[in-house]
């Protein structure tokens, strides 16, 4: 008997080797298999009499196959495949490249059922490389009505996988309902069982958009809360006081080496009043790569420390946590009591306990250090603000009784109002404008053909005594996709192309105290060159890199682009992004214009609005690309279904603040807890 929780080798078909790639796809169970939704289909909903068959197409057809043989092709260098195969009105050929086991399988007479784009060719109408399927019954997976596309990893197929699904999809019956059915009713919103149903084998659109959008509130749902028992209990508990030191914070701001823009100052100033009351303050401080975030965090941390008080500053990678000891050393530098400590796997600082300000990464900090009273907890750049971090955070101070003022930093761009609806619980402070004088970093997609010039161009700032990034997409190399892989690159630019000047290498496989020394090394102009994978995306600073080149552009989303993009343009040099793709045949020209726009636009907001509408097209669940990973279906930008979760949840736990009344809920809560964390 199959049950929810039945491991996937038990299936038929599965098997040990089955069950391991799956595995890969962090797949081991019958609910995490119903779970696995597509994230686009193919429409092969028009059934056609091949006799009506127009070149352009994309056309499903059944009919019998008269003829099937395979071929080779010296010029191509390849197995062809041809067939013949007719329905009642007309017969047409069929052709596949390098599947000659296909006749093992498919023999004349075979009733088929074939999906595909339809072309011309020399007058005649042919199918290329079709889906096929031979008919048993009427029951078709893989080439009629809208059939469901997986991300996949190498070794199982499309075909596999649906036909693993669909064994298993009555099985999503008994996958309890834990959204209270006042709620589900008010909203209109498909039982889950019938969403999952639904989702790998709709009928129609409307089929798909029902499920979606039952699917879409659950992740929101469900954050919205997390968020909301947060804010509930927050109002009875009690932070640190940390009083505001009006004189020595007016002449720290006055001894910078730049004035403070309005929109930063505002933001202090509401940071600095919540520190100021003993409710504690949840805060979020939102603003654009350079914005200058940094220095309203030291503006707070400075206070903090002048109370005689401790705060911790985490950052998500030890580089950036080494990079913020450095800056706020300098800042502080006139500050003599204020003591900063580092806190990396590598250096325990041992002075830490007296420190008033610890630095290090999340994971460190809560490992190492137990605190009394701690004032403040800061974040930044959490792309993945896990609910379970904050939970973890409002625990620090326990033992007192007490928790700390909390503030995120981040630069992924939301506009105020869903950034309420989002983090329903916390308070938000916008850095709108750019310090005074930044200059535009001057944006271009690079042709191949002009690759030799875009290397000549990096030479010169380079020769010019600049520095330069290289972002390659993956650490392996995969031929199959051109990707360049950061080490074939790194070795590649310094054998072939520059090897006049000093390059480095930094990827996410290298032991961190490896990762730190380059860092170093670029930071401290010992470098030209950094060769990297997308671990340096968040908030490094290194003021003499003037250009960001970034290999297969195409593998990005806009907003993580322009992530990288800010990476240079921090001096006063004027800077450059260029933008490496793929070779032009593999590349479609829809991706070439999605990338034009950072051309054009040099804000983060315009940039994620545009890239959920061009990958929207395609892709039905075309979600922000900027680090909500745990929404998987969620529109960031559908304002309506936010509030609507938003005042849920709201009504819910004003009413029943513990879920004592929706014991499936409850337990649902604690399961995706749980899920967030371990990701
Ligand atoms: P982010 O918001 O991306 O974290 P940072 O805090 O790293 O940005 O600031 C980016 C750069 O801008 C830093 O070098 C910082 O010293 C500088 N900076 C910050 N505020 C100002 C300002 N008001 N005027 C000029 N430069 C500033
Ligand atoms: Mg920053």
């Amino acid at each position: 008997m199959l049950a929810l929780t039945t491991k996937l080798s038990a299936l038929p078909r599965v098997g040990p080797i089955g069950a391991k790639l799956l595995h890969k796809l962090g797949l081991d169970t019958i609910q995490d298999l119903l779970f696995y939704l597509p994230f686009r289909y193919d429409d092969f909903r028009q059934h056609k009499k091949i006799a009506n068959l127009q070149a352009g197409d994309q056309a499903n057809i059944r009919g019998e196959i008269l003829l099937i043989q395979n071929r080779r092709s010296f010029k191509r260098k390849m197995n062809v495949t041809e067939a013949l195969v007719a329905d009642d009105s007309e017969t047409i050929k069929i052709i596949w490249f390098n599947q000659a086991f296909l006749t093992k399988n498919l023999k004349t007479g075979d009733k088929i059922s074939l999906a595909g784009k339809v072309i011309e060719k020399q007058g005649q109408l042919l199918m290329i490389s079709p889906q096929y399927e031979k008919i048993f019954n009427s029951d078709l997976t893989h080439t009629a009505g809208l059939v469901p596309i997986y991300h996949l990893t190498e070794g199982l197929s499309q075909k596999q996988l649906r036909y693993f699904i669909k064994q298993c999809l009555s099985l999503s019956q008994q996958i309890p309902e834990w959204l209270p059915n006042n709620i589900r009713q008010d909203l209109q919103l498909l039982p889950l069982s019938q969403a999952l149903k639904q989702i790998h084998t709709p009928k129609n659109y409307e089929e798909i958009d029902q499920a979606q959008k039952r699917l879409a509130f659950s992740e929101l749902f469900l954050r919205q809360l997390k968020s909301q028992i947060i804010k509930h209990s927050l109002k009875t508990q009690t932070a640190p006081l940390v009083k505001f030191q009006e004189d020595i914070t007016r002449h720290f701001v006055a001894s910078l080496p730049f004035q403070l823009t309005t929109d930063q100052k505002k933001s202090a100033w509401e940071i600095l009043q919540n520190l100021e009351k003993k409710q504690p303050m949840s805060r979020l401080l939102e603003g654009d790569v350079g914005s200058g975030k940094t220095v309203v965090a030291a503006l707070a941390l400075l206070n903090v420390a002048l109370n005689q008080q401790k705060a911790v500053l985490m950052a998500p990678t030890v580089i950036l946590a080494q990079q913020h000891f450095n800056s706020l050393n300098k800042l502080f530098a006139k500050q003599k009591n204020i003591k900063l400590a580092l806190l990396t796997g590598q250096k325990k600082d041992k002075t830490w306990e007296e420190a008033n300000i610890i630095i290090g990464t999340q994971a460190l900090i809560q490992k190492s250090v137990k605190f009394k009273n701690l004032a403040l907890a800061i974040v930044d750049e959490q792309h993945r603000f896990g609910v379970k971090q904050r939970q973890s955070i409002l625990d620090f101070n326990r033992q007192d009784k007490t928790v700390p003022h909390f503030l995120s930093m981040t630069a992924t761009p939301i506009p105020r109002s869903l950034a309420l609806a989002i983090y329903g619980d916390l308070d938000l402070s916008i850095i709108k404008e750019l310090p005074p004088g930044r200059k535009k970093i001057i944006t271009r997609v690079v042709k191949s053909s002009d690759r030799k010039k875009a290397y000549d161009f990096i030479r010169q700032q380079m020769t010019a005594g600049q520095q330069v990034f290289v972002i390659c997409p993956l650490i392996e190399e995969s031929d199959k996709l051109e990707v360049k892989s950061a080490k074939t690159e790194y070795e590649y630019l310094s054998q072939e192309i520059f090897p006049e000047f000093k390059l480095g290498l930094l990827h996410g496989k290298m032991k961190a105290a490896d990762k730190e020394k380059v860092m170093t090394e670029f930071t401290n102009g010992r470098l030209d060159l950094l060769v990297s994978t997308s671990v340096i995306e968040v908030g490094i600073d290194v003021p003499k890199a003037t250009v960001m080149a970034i290999e297969g552009a195409e593998r990005f989303g806009l907003a993580q682009l322009h992530q990288f993009r800010g990476r240079v343009g921090r001096g006063d040099k004027q800077s450059y992004c260029l933008l490496f793709t793929a070779k032009e045949e593999i590349v479609s020209e829809k991706t070439i214009t999605r990338l034009q726009a950072l051309e054009k636009y040099h804000d983060g907001l315009s940039l994620a609005k545009i890239d959920l509408k061009l990958r929207g097209a395609g892709d039905i669940y075309g979600q922000v690309q900027s680090g909500f990973n745990e929404f998987q279906l969620a529109n960031l930008f559908d304002y309506a279904l936010i509030k609507k979760s938003n005042e849920a949840a709201d009504y819910l736990i004003k009413n029943d603040p513990d879920l004592k009344k929706e014991p499936l809920l409850q337990e649902k809560l604690g399961a995706w807890e749980k899920e967030i964390h371990l990701e």
